[in-house]
C-alpha cells in the first residue's frame, strides 16, 4: 500500500540528508511503529506519505500513486489522514460535531452523509456522548480522539500519527492508543509515530530510526532482541522487556515474546 523506493531527502541543498536511502514497503492493514531519537527523520519521513515532502531522489508510491505526481496528491491526500502532536491546533470550531463535520463539509458532501460520517467517526473514537459538548472542556486525549475523528469523517485507508500521544497524561495516552488499536483492529492501516517504546508491543512490525536511516525493522519481539543497536540509536526497550532480558541473564526461561508487564508476571509465576 505504501512503498518508500530509495528515498532520500534534503531540506536545504547543502545540509546533511534528513533522510538516506529509506526502502519500506507497508502492506495493507498494518500496523507500523516508527522510533528514533529527536531529529532521526521520522516526522520527515511521516510527512512523505503524504505528500507534504517529496524525495529529493528516489519515489514514494501510495496506493499506486506517486506522490510526485501533481495530478495524483488530491487522490493520495484522500487515502492519507494525518494527526499530530498538538490537537489544539487541529481542531477549528468550538463544538465537537461541528469540528468533525468540518473537513466533509469543505468537500461539498450532502448533509445527511456528513451525518452518518460524523456519527460513525465520533463512534469509533468512543466520542458519542461528547458530541454536543464544547470542545474547549475536553481533556487532551478526548481532544486528540475528535481530531482523530475529524480525520475518520475525510473516510483515508491509512492513517499517521505523528506523536499524537507526546502531548497526553498517560491515561490520555491510553485512551488514545486503545483507540487506534480499534481502527486497527477494524482495517486501517496505521503509521504511528512514537518515543515511548511501550506503545510499540502491540504493534505488527518496528521500524527504527537513526540519522535519517532505517537500521532495524521487525517484529517488537525481534527489535526488542537487539540491544545493541536499540542503545546505538539512543533508545531504551520497555521496562518489561529490560526486566525479561535480566531474569534470562540469570538463566531463567522466559519466553521472547513477553512484552508488557502483565505477560511477563505471567511468565514469572509459571516459573514458581
Ligand atoms: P524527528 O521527527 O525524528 O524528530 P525530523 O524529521 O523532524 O526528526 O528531523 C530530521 C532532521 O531534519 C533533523 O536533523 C532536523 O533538524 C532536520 N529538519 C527537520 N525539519 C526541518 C526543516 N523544516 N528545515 C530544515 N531542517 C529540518
Ligand atoms: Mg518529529
Amino acid at each position: 500500500m505504501i512503498q518508500f523506493q530509495n528515498v532520500t531527502f534534503h531540506y536545504e541543498k547543502s545540509s546533511t540528508p534528513a533522510l538516506s536511502e529509506i526502502n519500506l514497503e507497508i502492506a495493507q492493514g498494518e500496523f507500523i511503529a516508527i522510533v528514533g531519537h529527536n531529529g532521526s527523520g521520522k516526522s520527515t519521513l511521516a510527512k512523505h506519505i503524504n505528500g507534504l515532502l517529496l524525495p529529493t531522489s528516489g519515489s514514494v508510491i501510495v496506493c499506486g500513486y506517486d506522490t510526485k505526481n501533481e495530478n495524483d496528491i488530491l487522490k493520495i491526500r484522500q487515502q492519507v489522514g494525518m494527526a499530530f502532536q498538538n490537537p489544539d491546533n487541529q481542531l477549528v470550531t468550538t463544538i465537537v460535531e461541528e469540528d468533525v463535520a468540518f473537513g466533509p463539509e469543505n468537500l461539498g458532501i450532502a448533509s445527511e452523509e456528513i451525518r452518518a460520517r460524523v456519527d460513525r467517526a465520533l463512534s469509533s473514537v468512543g466520542m458519542t456522548q461528547y458530541a454536543e459538548s464544547a470542545v474547549h472542556n475536553l481533556s487532551g486525549g478526548q481532544k486528540q480522539r475528535i481530531a482523530i475523528a475529524g480525520i475518520l469523517a475525510l473516510r483515508p485507508n491509512i492513517l499517521v500519527l505523528d506523536e499524537a500521544t507526546a502531548m497526553l497524561d498517560p491515561s490520555g495516552r491510553e485512551d488514545l492508543l486503545r483507540t487506534v488499536k480499534r481502527l486497527h483492529d477494524d482495517g486501517m492501516t496505521v503509521i504511528m509515530v512514537t518515543q515511548y517504546m511501550e506503545e510499540t508491543v502491540d504493534c505488527d512490525r518496528i521500524v527504527v530510526m537513526n540519522r535519517g536511516r532505517i537500521v532495524c525493522v521487525g517484529t517488537p519481539s525481534e527489535v526488542f532482541r537487539k540491544q545493541d543497536i536499540l542503545e546505538k540509536s539512543n533508545l531504551v526497550a520497555p521496562e518489561a522487556v529490560k526486566v525479561r532480558n535480566e531474569l534470562k541473564n540469570m538463566g531463567f526461561e522466559i519466553p521472547d515474546d513477553v512484552l508488557t508487564a502483565e505477560s511477563l508476571a505471567e511468565a514469572v509465576c509459571l516459573l514458581l
